[in-house]
Formats: C-alpha cells, sequence, structure tokens
C-alpha cells in the first residue's frame, strides 16, 4: 500500500522533493512506501520527476497510476546504479514542479469556473480534463446563451482577484452523503472511499476531489478562456493559463 502524501493538506501539494522506501518492483517500474508524485486521477494528469538512490542510479519517472491499493512509478533508466535496487531501499524523489503547479493551477481554476456555472445556471460539469497546456469543462446542459457565459467568465476573474482561500478536509462518507454538495454526484463516489476528500474555494464552492489544487485562487493567475461558438450550443469551455498570479511560490 502506497501513502499518496501529495493529498494530505493544502502544503502537502507544494512538497517537491522527498524520501521513501522500495516496496516492490515490478517490472520497468517501482512502488514506494508513499509517494508526494500525483498518480493520474480524476481529470487530472500524472506527475513526471526522478527519482534516485545514493549509489548514483537516477530513473525518469514517465507515469505514476493507481494499482489497487499501491502506486506504481513507471520508470526509464537514466543511470545505471552498481547494484540493483532492492525493496526497502531509500530513493529520493524531484517533482517536475512546473509541471505540477500548472495542474495544481488549472484544476483550482475548473473547480472555480465548474463552480460559478453552476451557482448561475443549476449546470453541473459533466467532465473536466485538466492539462499542463489547456484544460476543458464538459458541461451537463448547454449554457442559454454567449451572454450567460461572459457574466461567469467575468465572475471567475473577479474570484481569482479577491485570493479566496481553498482548503481541503475530510469527512465520513456517511456524513457526506447526508448532505451531498449539489454540483457534484454526475460521477458517483468510487465504493473504495470511506472519507471523502472535500475541497472547499472559501464562500463558494464545496465539492469531493482527489486532486491538487493551489492554496489560494490568486495563485491561478490570468485564465485566458477560448471563445465559446457564437452558434451552435455552449455545452464545453475551455481555456488556458498565462502567467502564475499573487502568492505563487518561486520557480
Ligand atoms: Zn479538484
Amino acid at each position: 500500500m502506497t501513502e499518496i502524501a501529495c493529498i494530505a493538506d493544502p502544503e502537502a501539494a507544494y512538497v517537491r522533493a522527498f524520501r521513501a522506501r522500495v516496496e516492490a518492483r515490478p517490472p520497468g517500474a517501482l512502488v514506494l512506501d508513499r509517494t508526494f508524485f500525483f498518480p493520474a486521477g480524476g481529470g487530472q494528469p500524472s506527475d513526471r520527476g526522478i527519482l534516485r538512490n545514493s549509489e548514483g542510479g537516477e530513473w525518469a519517472i514517465t507515469e505514476v497510476q493507481h494499482r489497487g491499493e499501491a502506486v506504481i512509478h513507471r520508470v526509464t533508466e537514466l543511470r545505471r546504479p552498481p547494484r540493483l535496487v532492492a525493496v526497502g531501499d531509500e530513493l529520493e524523489g524531484s517533482i517536475d514542479w512546473e509541471l505540477r503547479y500548472r495542474h495544481m493551477r488549472a484544476h483550482t481554476a475548473q473547480h472555480l469556473t465548474s463552480s460559478l456555472i453552476f451557482s448561475r445556471t443549476g449546470t453541473r460539469t459533466r467532465r473536466a480534463t485538466i492539462g499542463a497546456e489547456s484544460s476543458s469543462i464538459e458541461l451537463e446542459h448547454p449554457l442559454a446563451d454567449s451572454g450567460t457565459w461572459d457574466a461567469i467568465r467575468g465572475s471567475t476573474a473577479d474570484r481569482v482577484r479577491e485570493d479566496l482561500t481553498v482548503g481541503i478536509r475530510f469527512v465520513p462518507r456517511d456524513e457526506y452523503e447526508a448532505t451531498p454538495a449539489a454540483r457534484s454526484g454526475l460521477a458517483p463516489l468510487p465504493r473504495s472511499v470511506t472519507r471523502v476528500r472535500l475541497i472547499a474555494i472559501e464562500g463558494i464552492d464545496t465539492v469531493p476531489c482527489g486532486g491538487t489544487h493551489v492554496r489560494r485562487t490568486g495563485e491561478i493567475g490570468s485564465i485566458e478562456f477560448t471563445p465559446v461558438p457564437t452558434t451552435g450550443p455552449i455545452d464545453r469551455v475551455s481555456f488556458r493559463l498565462k502567467e502564475p498570479g499573487s502568492g505563487a511560490p518561486p520557480s
């Protein structure tokens, strides 16, 4: 079983280097006892990065995936150490921070936009796809017109400027299911979830999510939305991020 340490609290998403022990060595991959590399899921791509050992071995991480209760780090060997890595060895992980931070900003921008679409129109997000270059939000129902979208877009920029806090808390599943998030629920919670991880944007939105996010909306910076179609349904919005905003950690 791998502890996915990068989702424990808001600060954990900012950890860029860590040490962990090897639990298993499936072909072309490494399993650690804990990891700060984010495994792909919930529309957010996997992290990339480097694993090293004290004997000069170095491996590039090409993909991080869930496998039951473990997390598999698929690796390409960059430098071979004098002996093979063994179970119990300590490795040092370094996260590709530029890529991860883009995912964190984009993922938070998606929560913000999805929540403002829902609060104005009652339309939920069918699927969100987060990317370092561009992200998209597929809607349950089309928006009424481009004027509605313009108002939502303006409101999104305002909430970034207000630099709202983005918090994390865990609640028992029963407690969450008694009053589930109204804008969520299109995809049921996996049966294995016993504690629900809730991401809350101050005063605006609370939804279950397992991804990584920034600490404050100000860090998202400016969001460049792709123009919506002037004819036909507005059932998807896409965006790219420009430079990080206030409060961004040094790169
Ligand atoms: Zn999220």
